[in-house]
């Protein structure tokens, strides 16, 4: 098979740096969205695929291999290095082999095949709101908007193993891959990827398009596209098979199908419940919110949620000053009960102050007209 690669990354309209990082080292491609925050987040991506990189042109091992000796990589400099600590990232890779295209996964990034019209996901998320689409607490609609979407509960560098998801994927003349973090998957929806990915044959035109796309639609997030299209040989050498199939690897030794009933096996159920445990306490730490307690506001660390009876948060500033009451009253703030949701510390304290002078105004006899809450 002839390989065409197109692959472009954006800070966004609004994160300061950009945490993501891509690899195209042709027949590789490979993106990361790097966590943990400002600069451990880009080293995280950055370390994860100068790893990947170096093993894939050694030659040995496979592509599942090379993520695990990412992950010892950067969880070791993560615990070396206090200004790294409890970095990771999300790392979604494709090699093209023959008439072969093999795919390893972790994290939220995604990748998908565009092939006769149809667009395929052939990731699957690790994040919570889809581990609980799979227990069928919530829809997938409901799970795009849910204000935990963005809490990741496998990612690559932190923990000392790591659970690989590995597919692999007959490849037909015509076949487009896409590789992308959640920052295109987040603001652009899948209909408007395929309009894009089915209008604009070039591969590097269309990475750029689909990047275009997200900042349009507000772009909150780094955005990471890689386009991979595949085309048969003049010479024919390599024929490739008709049938085409994906066969997913995971921890547990089952397949796709299994993987989705997870949560209706009784034995299956515990593995999930510990790995579910395990990913939060990692990853709440670095979750803020605004809510209430005690009858006021107040600001959170961690997620508003309770998962088995465990809360996984704790209040870290109460504002007397402010009472539910009153501040639920005013626009924008009718989800304080629920709690609302800041990207980091800085922003859940901005909107406590932006709330402060909302109820201000508000006795003064204003509109209370907020500017919106960043939620
Ligand atoms: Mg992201």
């Amino acid at each position: 098979m002839k390989v065409a690669v197109g692959a472009a990354t954006d800070v966004g309209r609004v994160r300061e740096g950009n945490e993501d990082s891509y690899l195209v080292e042709v027949p590789l491609v490979a993106v990361a969205d790097g966590l943990g925050g400002h600069r451990a987040g880009e080293v995280a991506s950055r370390l994860a695929l100068e790893t990947v990189e170096a093993l894939f042109r050694s030659g040995e091992g496979s592509l599942a291999d090379h993520f695990r000796e990412a992950n010892r990589t950067v969880f070791e400099r993560s615990t070396r290095d206090q200004e790294f600590s409890g970095m990771g990232t999300t790392l979604t890779a494709a090699v093209v082999d023959g008439a072969k295209a093999r795919l390893a996964h972790v994290g939220d990034s995604r990748a998908y095949l565009l092939r006769a019209g149809a667009l395929r996901l052939l990731t699957e998320d690790h994040t919570l709101v889809n581990r609980m689409v799979q227990r069928g607490e919530i829809t997938r609609a409901e799970a795009e908007v849910h204000p935990h979407r963005n809490v990741v509960l496998r990612a690559l560098g932190t923990e000392p193993e790591l659970d690989v998801d590995e597919t692999s994927l007959a490849l037909l003349d015509g076949d487009r891959l896409l590789l992308c973090t959640d920052g295109l998957t987040g603001m652009v929806t899948e209909r408007q990827v395929q309009a894009i990915l089915e209008a604009e044959p070039d591969a590097q035109k269309a990475a750029e398009r689909l990047v275009r796309a997200a900042n349009r639609a507000g772009g909150l997030d780094n955005i990471t596209v890689v386009v991979l299209d595949v085309h048969e040989e003049e010479e024919g050498s390599g024929t490739s098979s008709p049938d085409s199939h994906a066969n997913r690897h995971g921890a547990g030794g089952g397949s796709a199908g299994a993987s989705r009933r997870w949560g209706l096996r009784a034995g299956a159920a515990v593995i999930a419940a510990t790995v579910l445990l395990v990913g939060i306490r990692v990853y709440t730490d670095r979750q803020w919110y605004v809510g209430e307690a005690d009858g006021h506001v107040a600001v959170y660390q961690g997620i508003p949620a309770t998962i088995g009876g465990l809360r996984f948060s704790h209040v870290v500033e109460e504002e007397p000053d402010l009472p539910a009451t009153t501040v639920e009253r005013l626009p924008f703030y009718a989800d304080l009960e629920k709690g609302i949701t800041a990207n980091g510390k800085d922003q859940a304290f901005a909107i406590v102050s932006r709330m402060r002078s909302d109820v201000a105004a508000s006795r003064l006899g204003g509109t209370g007209q907020a500017q919106g809450t960043g939620s």
